[in-house]
């Protein structure tokens, strides 16, 4: 028999997502979009183990954490959750690191993550290139814009960012796939736009100066206050904390 709080965990976390999905699709309408060019990334800093285990229940595969040993604790815990777990197999859970990432913590994170949202150095995409070298592997990888101009915000100026993937283009083990930015935090969504169309645009830019490639093909922007506006600006990764778990 289920208690009656984990029923009500899960109702709470089948109906945040069931609202999240729709707001997508909405959003995907309005701006002419298939909503199956859109990715969320569950990102789960604040949500218990249990919560977790209704989204991955609920079909969502693709988990964020923002700090790297956090990321591996959870990355372990899933792991065994999913190979206890009976009901059909078990599936490939993605690990996307979207917080800041130390040089030192590089090797630890390149153990769980599938995905570097937040690459802003060329020091920082040469560490990741040479640990994936040892292990003989391609990461991929996104190159986090500060597109509001905020001194203490993490990625390179809107200036510099070309230049970066121009840069790691010759790291044969790090694929540029995409630009991150986290848009200023705001009460009306609407003004993290300016944001968002700032990223497309400079994504457009260097998509059509053919720099990354085939491969370079996401925009990750958009949380839990802004995804929608970030949908309607072209975002292909969403990445959603709150909306989901609380
Ligand atoms: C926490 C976090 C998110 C999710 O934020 P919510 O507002 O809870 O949706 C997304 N991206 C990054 C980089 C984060 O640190």
């Amino acid at each position: 028999m289920l208690w009656p709080h984990m029923a009500s965990l899960k109702s709470k976390i089948e109906s945040n997502l069931a609202r999240v999905r729709e707001n997508i699709a909405a959003a995907c309408a309005k701006a002419d979009r298939s909503a199956g060019g859109v990715t969320v990334v569950a990102v789960t800093k604040t949500a218990s183990l249990d919560a977790i285990k209704h989204l991955l229940d609920l079909g969502v595969t693709d988990l964020g954490e923002g700090r790297v040993q956090q990321m591996v604790d959870r990355a372990g815990e899933i792991a065994a959750y999913l190979q206890r777990r009976k009901n059909g197999p078990a599936p490939a859970v993605r690990w996307h690191m979207v917080g800041h990432l130390q040089r030192n913590k590089v090797k630890a994170a390149m153990e769980v993550a599938q995905v570097v949202h937040s690459i802003d150095s060329l020091r920082l995409a040469e560490e990741l290139n040479a640990r994936a070298e040892q292990q003989e592997r391609v990461m991929d990888v996104l190159i986090q814009v500060n597109c509001s101009n905020e001194p203490q915000k993490f990625g390179v100026a809107v200036g510099a960012a070309l230049h970066l993937v121009e840069l790691m283009s010759t790291l044969r083990n790090i694929r540029a796939a995409g630009l991150m930015t986290m848009a200023p935090a705001v009460k009306d969504p609407e003004q993290a736009r300016a944001a968002f169309v700032r990223l497309r645009e400079l994504f457009d830019e260097i998509r059509h100066e053919k720099i990354g490639g085939d491969a370079f093909r996401h925009l990750s922007m958009g949380m839990s206050q802004d995804y929608t506006v970030a949908v309607e600006e072209g975002a292909t990764l969403l990445r959603i904390g709150t909306a989901l778990f609380e």
